[in-house]
């Protein structure tokens, strides 16, 4: 199977690329990159004129819901979403029911992708059994199983030495470990930044030293074992500083941001109610603008979404009751390159990295890269493409999303796994969903 991409602005952060190319595909790898390129006469031809070609895109947090909560998601629906927002794959949380706390579960989600998945996934294991903070989950077996790294994600590790023996645990294994920070007793029940906003509203606020206090623990840690730590969708400027010092100390610790802590302030809350809570909360305007500086200079290694789908009745409750959490796989892509390229002026090398490059290499995944020998995994952007974000037209079953209505400046517009293109538009007419069809064909 060959394949020619022609004309592309190839961008490539792995290897400092961005020019005009031609990539030749054969087997689902990367065979050839250059200039006015032979092509075998069976080679199906794509003509990426005007569009830029970069290496498929990688979203590292991610909650695909299944198995346990496929309401609300599932492996087929979620990675539908990643493919037709931009990516090529997904690292999955491991807050699901069960629990993918044991090989059992890890090789079930492994197996659920192989049978339904639009792209890659890549299953992160829970740092303690249940997610309960009390015992060390069963990390070798999930290694020998597959996970890329291990999180409680949704809650923090209260237990410092719990965290240590985690790392020092998850280091022999050589897997990161993504740490959700969030001091309990300093979080105190908080639903919003505690702050201007929380005082307004007159609901709890959940203060910013909740974040700080546990990442500053985590960089002591990393210093002590050694080991890999990832702050997961790191949310004030205090945390950032310490993430950069620690790396300025040469320490291998590497963070995240959201796109929503990127574009939207606490103030959302004020519009948005329920759609702008997520945890950790929307920041200041501060915090947002040192993000941005992150972003730009490269303490942050990657964008990633915590897509957190919930039915819209969950949501619809009032403030103090609605599950935190927001979407993104379908507009993530589409609104970084509006907000840090065309507004921040953030170089397109950059951005792309930010979901490529950096996240492959934080995590070691596969992908990242056009090199020759590389899986032929490409996402395709075009950056002067118009869009309206609209959640009614997603493949995800969720519609929690702040962003709804918003009109965004460059767009995915294509993305290919092993050289083969995964055909998905989240501008295209939604599609009746398999369980409602199931629904109707039984009351009828
Ligand atoms: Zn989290």
């Amino acid at each position: 199977m060959a394949l020619i991409i022609r004309n592309g602005r190839v961008c490539d952060p792995s290897q400092g690329l961005d020019k005009v190319a031609d990539i030749l595909v054969i087997d689902g790898r990367i065979a050839a990159l250059g200039e006015r390129l032979e092509a075998p006469p069976e080679a199906e031809a794509l003509d990426a004129s005007g569009l830029v070609v970069a290496p498929g895109f990688i979203d590292v947090h991610v909650h695909l819901r299944e198995p346990g909560f496929v309401a609300k998601e599932t492996i087929a629906t979620g990675t539908r979403a990643a493919a037709a927002g931009g990516f090529t794959a997904v690292c999955c949380m491991a807050n699901t029911s069960p629990v993918n706390d044991s090989p059992l579960v890890t090789r079930y989600i492994l197996d659920r992708a192989r049978e339904s998945a639009a792209c890659r996934v890549y299953p992160i294991g829970a740092v303690t059994k249940g997610l309960q903070g009390e015992a060390l989950a069963d990390i070798g077996g999930m290694a020998e199983a597959g996970v890329v790294a291990l999180s409680d994600d949704g809650h923090g590790i209260a237990n410092a030495n719990l965290m240590r023996r985690a790392l020092e645990y998850a280091a022999d294994f050589d897997l990161p470990v993504i740490d959700h920070c969030e001091n309990r007793d300093l979080a105190a029940g908080g639903v919003v930044n505690e702050g201007a906003v929380s005082t307004h509203l007159g609901v709890r606020g959940m203060t910013r030293a909740a974040e700080e206090a546990d990442v500053a623990r985590d960089v002591v840690l990393a210093s002590l074992t050694g080991a890999r730590v990832h702050i997961a969708h790191l949310s004030t400027a205090g945390s950032l500083e310490l993430v950069r010092r620690a790396q300025a100390e040469g320490l291998p610790m590497t963070c995240e941001v959201t796109p929503h802590h990127l574009a939207l302030d606490e103030s959302a809350v004020l519009e948005l109610g329920a759609l702008a809570k997520m945890n950790p909360p929307l920041r200041t305007a501060a915090d947002v603008e040192a993000l941005l500086e992150g972003v730009a200079d490269g303490v942050v290694a990657c964008i990633a979404t915590d897509h957190a789908p919930h039915a819209t009745l969950e949501k619809d409750q009032v403030l103090s009751h609605a599950p935190f959490g927001v979407t993104g796989l379908e507009c993530a892509v589409s609104l970084m390159l509006d907000r840090l390229h065309w507004r921040q002026g953030i170089s397109l090398m950059r951005v792309v990295e930010l979901f490529s490059t950096g996240p492959a290499r934080a995590f070691k995944l596969p992908g990242g890269t056009l090199q020759i020998g590389s899986p032929a995994d490409m996402t395709l952007l075009d950056l002067s493409r118009e869009t309206v974000v609209d959640a009614s037209r997603w493949q995800s079953k969720a519609r929690n999303c702040p962003f709804n209505g918003w009109r965004l400046k460059g767009a995915p517009v294509l993305t290919l796994i092993d050289g083969k293109r995964v055909t998905l538009d989240s501008a295209a007419p939604a599609k009746a969903p398999m369980e409602m069809v199931a629904t109707l064909s039984r009351t009828s």
